[in-house]
């Protein structure tokens, strides 16, 4: 039955496809930017500085400093670049490291946002800018930050390797598992979280097989912008708030402990979210959700234990205080022991219970 909602459309223009790339230029001219900096890590410095060259008289500079977590003492120096060549737009091409560091630019100056993304995380999708400083982790929501347009080139998606497609892509459905009970979930997002799950889920399993299928790799992509959008419209739950806990205190990479952690943060939702795990089992073509989706990860040879991604036992205790501390939303209530469990679980591997 549907009841009362509040659906509120993001405004973000999205140019999908293969080849997609070459629009940039125009799509630039179109924001009325004159001067862009472009944006990567180091790892993707060549291909940031191919696109400089494609852009001609647009084209200011690179930086390419980007980072996990978006560290404040990089963006302090990329608006040193950005002053330096007089840029008047950003163009971020990579994953949710550089989408991050074009969104702290855009909060500090207001520039306009180009975003390519090359792997499934979704940032480039959401208002949501997460930033570190002395080590310390605060995430600010703001229409500011969210990208004014963004070219999905699954060309770009073709180097991603399968084992981190993979996590990435595991990372972009736990997005649209926790929207499908989200408290401001709403039937449109409910749709799209669906198909974003069942199109990643069938596309992440063509490419373990195949990682230079051009169908599955399209597919995927077409998921992950899916998935994006559920995390930038609404409010995410116990399992994103665990991973964050467990990123930030142990240092754990982000998509793998997204990968580790959600079947068994599903489990414990579920009880309280019937329909939801109905529609994820369906999406994913599994008897059970929780299950379905520790059984997918092992298919795609992902790593099932915190314990291998460099979370000590002694933690286990640690992220269960931390995760019912600040008392935040949750389809079922926080309860410490359980919770407890569900960590500990997580940390060894087992199957969710
Ligand atoms: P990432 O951006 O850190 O990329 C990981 C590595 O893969 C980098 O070295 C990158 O250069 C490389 N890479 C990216 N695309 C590639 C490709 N196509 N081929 C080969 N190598 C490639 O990883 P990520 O998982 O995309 O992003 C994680 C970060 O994004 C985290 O800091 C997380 O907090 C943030 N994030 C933020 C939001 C948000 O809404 N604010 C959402 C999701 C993720």
């Amino acid at each position: 039955m549907i009841g009362s909602f509040t659906f509120e459309n993001l405004p973000c223009r999205v140019v999908f496809g293969s080849g997609t790339l070459n629009a940039a230029k125009a799509e630039i001219e179109r924001l009325g930017g004159k001067r862009a900096l472009v944006l990567t890590t180091p790892q993707q410095e060549a291909q940031g500085a191919k696109l400089g060259a494609a852009l001609g008289p647009l084209y200011a500079g690179i930086f390419a400093g980007a980072t996990m977590h978006t560290p404040v003492e990089v963006t302090e120096q990329a608006l040193a670049a950005m002053k330096a060549c007089e840029a008047d737009c950003v163009v971020s091409l990579g994953g949710g490291s550089t989408t991050g560091l074009g969104k702290a630019l855009a909060l500090r100056t207001g520039v306009n946002q180009l975003c390519i993304p090359t792997t499934y995380a979704g940032s480039e999708m959401t208002p949501i800018l997460g930033e570190t400083r002395d080590g310390l982790k605060t995430t600010v929501r703001d229409n500011a930050v969210l990208p004014e347009t963004v070219i999905y080139d699954v060309d770009l998606t073709l180097s991603l390797p399968a084992g981190l497609a993979a996590t990435s892509g595991i990372n972009a459905i736990a997005h649209a598992v926790e929207a499908l009970y989200a408290r401001d979930n709403n039937p449109v997002i409910s749709l799209m979280a669906e198909e974003g799950i069942r199109a990643l889920a069938n596309a992440l399993r063509v490419i373990a097989a195949n990682s230079d299928d051009r169908g599955a790799r399209t597919e995927a992509l077409y998921g992950a912008w899916l998935c994006g959008v559920c995390l930038g419209t609404v409010g995410m739950a116990l399992h994103h708030k665990l991973c964050h806990t467990l990123g930030g205190t142990f240092g754990l990479p982000h998509a793998e402990t997204h990968t580790i952690v959600l079947p068994h943060a599903l489990a414990y939702n579920a009880p309280a979210v019937p329909e939801a795990m109905t529609r994820i089992a369906r999406a994913i073509g599994a008897a059970d959700a929780a299950q379905g989706l520790y059984d997918l990860a092992r298919q795609l040879n992902a790593k099932l234990a915190l314990r291998d991604v460099g979370m000590p036992e002694s933690g286990i205790d640690k992220a269960a205080d931390l995760a019912v501390t600040n008392a935040y939303w949750n389809p079922r209530p926080l309860e410490r022991n359980a919770i407890r469990d569900l960590i500990a679980r997580a940390w060894s591997g087992e199957a969710p219970l």
